[in-house]
């Protein structure tokens, strides 16, 4: 995997500051995958290290998941320019990577954050709360590995004192406890 730094299959090389990978223990029974590197995990070169870890770590404790026990990657390993979302070409470029990433960590389950990574690890497409009607996807590239799917926690940042989305967020949680779960 250290090949990564040298990885020019598109252009995002160039403006990124730091490949990233992942964090987390290889193998891991349970495997967090989300879209993008923002603005700090660019910097430190690790995932969810930022606002969006934050909020995913909170959401990980109300679930009873030791987060240290996890491993959490992205679709797309470098930060596109301004957190644009990455294109269809750069998730087709990144996605030997992840097929990579999950063949060494032998997940029992993957959770996918939000629909870049739901639609980027299986054939479901549509918006998130359709998506969201599934609690058990199939992994295109691992065909034995449901993908439970969950919104991004860049989404429920957005969202954490508004009491209308309690809801959503009680429902993530119940999401990732299952997760935890079915994958230990
Ligand atoms: N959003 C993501 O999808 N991944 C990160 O690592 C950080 C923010």
């Amino acid at each position: 995997m250290a090949d990564i730094l040298q990885c020019d299959a598109c252009r995002l090389r160039l403006t990124r500051n730091n490949a990233v990978l992942y964090r987390g223990p290889v193998p891991s029974s349970l495997m967090l995958v989300g879209e993008s590197p923002g603005l700090q995990e660019d910097q430190f070169g690790k995932p969810f290290v930022g606002p969006s870890g934050q909020v995913l770590s909170r959401l990980l404790a109300r679930a009873g998941v030791p987060e240290e026990s996890i491993y959490f990657c992205n679709v797309v390993k470098c930060r596109p320019p301004a957190n644009r979302n990455p294109s269809e070409a750069e998730i087709r470029c990144c996605r030997p990577w992840l097929v990579e990433q999950a063949r060494l960590v032998k997940p029992s389950i993957i959770v996918s954050l939000g629909k870049t990574a739901t639609s980027a690890l299986t054939t479901e497409r549509g918006p998130m709360n359709v998506l969201l009607e599934h609690e058990d996807l199939t992994c295109t590239f691992c065909k034995d590995i449901p993908v439970i799917p969950v919104y991004h926690p860049a989404y429920l940042l957005r969202r954490l004192d508004d009491p209308a989305s309690k809801p959503i967020l009680e429902d993530t949680v119940r999401r990732l406890a299952l997760a935890w779960r079915r994958a230990t």
